[in-house]
């Protein structure tokens, strides 16, 4: 039985006939969500916005050949998890080589067996989505089911390389629940624990897009990083989940500063240059944080 829907599968075909990508069509669309590309560069600048699940890639195409477009695929790390079979006119022992040595799952020769092929494709989305299942469990907090921060600094590299070379905006926010020692002290460690579920369910219920990362750092330190997000519309978002927790109510009878659990916010928003690294931007949305719990918590600081 499948635990994960095979049939959501978003497959890219690549190919310069349009009778050959009509074929592929034929044989698979029935069963998944079929793209198109008609070369190698439509390919690649297919995956630029939309990330499928596997790609059948011709190889002999004018421009770029199938081989060059399977290897940059694989030398970007954005891509590089993505599955290529490659399908080839002729029987050509040096093309099958190569398929190997760039990276492709597969090798399939024209013309091919059509139950042959819809099995080697549901074989290869079968191994595709099992590692993408046991990569999500390696990344998930355990207490919360969010994201972990070793998923989220590795999600940050490629977040800031994508906003480099696309120009765009980019917003870090370092979220700390105030007072949580007091808290703990005097809720015990079962209901602080149940406390930060609670605040990390809203936080994924306010930061909802599929291109949002909410991310458990440690303890009670949350991280969210919002691709393509400026900071007006971050402030927005971050003011919505403090409301929303605000009316939680969640009772912490020992805060400073409230009759209930509230956070305080440091973001930092900018599109970032290309000597900038993530690390660097993490410590100045931190920064930011600390700037918050002085000036009181409760709050979102977004300037230094
Ligand atoms: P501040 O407002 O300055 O952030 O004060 P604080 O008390 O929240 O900060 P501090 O760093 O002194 O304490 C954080 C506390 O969070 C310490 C620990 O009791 C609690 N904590 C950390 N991780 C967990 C966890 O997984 N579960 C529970 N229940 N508590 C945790
Ligand atoms: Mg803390
Ligand atoms: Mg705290």
């Amino acid at each position: 039985m499948d635990f994960f829907n095979i049939k959501q599968a978003e497959l890219l075909l690549v190919d310069d006939q349009p009778l050959q990508l009509k074929i592929l069509h034929d044989i698979l669309g029935s069963c998944y969500h079929t793209y198109m590309a008609k070369s190698g560069i439509e390919a690649i600048r297919f995956c630029e916005h939309k990330l499928p699940d596997l790609i059948l890639m011709d190889i002999d195409m004018p421009d770029m050949n199938g081989l060059e477009a399977g290897k940059i695929l694989k030398e970007d790390e954005l891509t590089c998890e993505i599955p290529v079979i490659f399908i080839s006119a002729n029987n050509n022992p040096e093309d099958e080589n190569l398929c190997w040595q760039v990276g492709g799952v597969d090798f399939i020769t024209k013309p091919f067996n059509h139950l042959t092929l819809l099995n080697r494709v549901r074989a290869h989305l079968t191994l595709k989505f099992q590692s993408d299942i046991l990569r999500k469990n390696m990344y998930q907090d355990g207490l919360t089911g969010l994201s972990n921060r070793q998923y989220m600094s590795q999600e940050l590299d490629k977040v800031v390389k994508r906003s480099q070379r696309e120009n765009a905006s980019l917003s870090i926010a370092f979220l700390d629940v105030d007072f949580f020692k007091l808290y703990n002290d005097h809720y015990g460690h079962l209901q602080g624990d149940e406390c930060l579920r609670k605040v990390a369910w809203l936080l994924r219920l306010t930061f909802d897009r599929p291109s949002d990362i909410v991310a458990r750092y440690g303890g009670e330190e949350f991280v969210i990083i919002l691709p393509k997000t400026e900071e007006k519309d971050a402030i927005r978002l971050l003011n919505k989940a403090m409301k929303a927790l605000n009316e939680e109510n969640l009772e912490h009878e020992k805060s400073l500063i409230s009759d209930r659990i509230t956070m305080s916010i440091g973001l930092y928003s900018t599109i970032p240059y290309q000597s900038d690294n993530p690390d660097e931007l993490l410590a100045r949305a931190d920064k930011r944080l600390y700037k918050a719990k002085q000036a009181g918590r409760n709050q979102i600081q977004s300037e230094d």
